[in-house]
This record gives C-alpha cells, structure tokens and sequence, in this order.
C-alpha cells in the first residue's frame, strides 16, 4: 500500500504518521526527515539542502528526488510506504507517478489533514522533535512523559531552527502557493481523502484511521 499524508506545516502529519507505520507495518518516508539527516551528515548536498530549508524554502526538486528515489529502493519498501512531506510540487508529484509505475504500484490514497492556518503557528512554534527518530511533542498540545525527553528513546528533545514563528509562516505561505495546488493532481486520480486534523490527536487518527479503510472497529 503506497499512502500519503498531505497537509500544511503543523497539520500533524509527522504525528500521525509514527502510530501508522506501527499500525500498518510499512515505513514512513519523510522527506523533511531525510533532508534533515543529509544536513547533519554534512555532505555536499546536505549543506544545499540546509540553506533552504534554513529559510524555509521548498529544498530544489532534482535535490529532494535524489533523496526521496534513493529511500524508495531500500528492501523495506517491498509491502508498501507512507509518505509524508512528499510530493510537494507538481514535478515532483509526477517523478512520483513514474516511479512508482516503475515499481509496477500506484498511489492508492492520499490523506489531506486539513487544519485552519491560524492554528498551525501555535503547534509549530512550540513543536519539540527528537532528533533520533523524528517523533514530534509539544509542551502543551502533546507533551512527552518526561520533561524534553523522547518516550521511544530517551533522547533529549529539541526545537527546530525552521519552527521560529517567523520561518514558520513563511513555510505556510510556500506551502499554500506550491504545495495545495498538488491535491488536484490527486483528485483527477480519485485517491483523495479530506479529514479535519482539529481536535485530540486520537480523534484526527480516528478519522485518519477510516480514511484509509483500517478503522478500530475493523480491528476488534
Ligand atoms: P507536520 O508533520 O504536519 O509538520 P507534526 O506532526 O510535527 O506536523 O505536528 C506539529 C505540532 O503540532 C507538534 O508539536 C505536534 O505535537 C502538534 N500536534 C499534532 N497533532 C495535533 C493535534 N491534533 N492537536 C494539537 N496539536 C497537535
Ligand atoms: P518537514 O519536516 O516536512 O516540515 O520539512 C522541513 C523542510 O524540509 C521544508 O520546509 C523544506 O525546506 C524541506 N522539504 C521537506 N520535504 C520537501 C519536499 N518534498 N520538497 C522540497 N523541500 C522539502
């Protein structure tokens, strides 16, 4: 099963996407996570993708589906993938398209979180991350069991340098002019599925949960 969260920054993509992968046994791929990872490791097209996202800029397309093609041929992408963060753009949305008619699959849903831009700025200005294993927090809305420490691993939690309310509104405004325009590529192909991404963090995976067609119920 190939799935994609689709929101804006702060819409609880990530969030989502940690108990998913556990639910559905297939990886997550974040994009944002992976560029992250090649700035850390400070290699030449880490320190590129660095400078933008810095600013809060879409990170160039040939950079972001070098990274994203090279995680798409690991073995563990055999039963399936959630995406999150990827496509951002319509060239990428069709490098996707062909990729994954390479690998003879096809995207079978795209989950658009949908939460009102005046609520984004608080979430993202107050995110904590891990940066281990990329799990998101926040001290109020979702804090950790132990103060700044991540519950899967330990590590101690830390703020993003692009989650500045500055740089976050910025990210908002590029996800708003570059990024929304991609759902209609999605909606042409009927794999779309809009929920409100308002509410308790359960409630949003509820309803994330039917949108894909795994509800609790289904479970018991
Ligand atoms: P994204 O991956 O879409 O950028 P995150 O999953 O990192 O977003 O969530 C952004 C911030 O909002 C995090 O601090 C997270 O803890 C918090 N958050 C996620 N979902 C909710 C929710 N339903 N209600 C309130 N806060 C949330
Ligand atoms: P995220 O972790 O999804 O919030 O992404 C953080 C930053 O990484 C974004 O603001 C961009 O600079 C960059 N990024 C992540 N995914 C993409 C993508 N698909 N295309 C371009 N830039 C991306």
């Amino acid at each position: 099963m190939i799935l994609t969260l689709f929101g804006p920054p702060g819409s609880g993509k990530g969030t989502q996407a940690s108990y998913l992968v556990e639910r559905l046994g297939i990886p997550q791929i974040s994009t944002g996570e992976l560029l992250r990872a090649e700035a850390a490791s400070n290699t030449k097209l880490g320190r590129l993708a660095k400078s933008y996202m810095d600013r809060g800029d879409l990170v160039p397309d040939d950079v972001t589906v070098e990274v994203f093609r090279r995680r798409l041929s690991k073995p563990d992408v055999a039963e399936g993938a959630l995406l999150d963060g990827f496509p951002r753009t319509a060239d990428q949305a069709a490098e996707l398209d062909q990729a994954l008619h390479g690998l003879g699959r096809r995207m079978d849903r795209v989950v658009y979180i949908k939460v009102p831009t005046a609520e984004l700025v608080s979430r993202i200005s107050g995110r904590l991350t891990c940066p281990k294993c990329g799990r998101t927090y926040h001290p109020v809305l979702a804090p950790p069991k132990l103060d700044r420490l991540c519950d899967r691993d330990s590590t101690p939690l830390i703020e993003r340098d692009d989650d500045k309310a500055e740089t976050a509104r910025h990210r908002i405004g590029v996800y708003l002019d570059q990024t929304l325009p991609v759902l209609e590529h999605y909606r042409k192909q009927g794999v779309v599925a809009e929920v409100s991404g308002e509410g308790d963090i359960e409630d949003v995976r509820r309803r994330v949960l039917e949108a894909i067609g795994r509800s609790d119920r289904e479970q018991r």
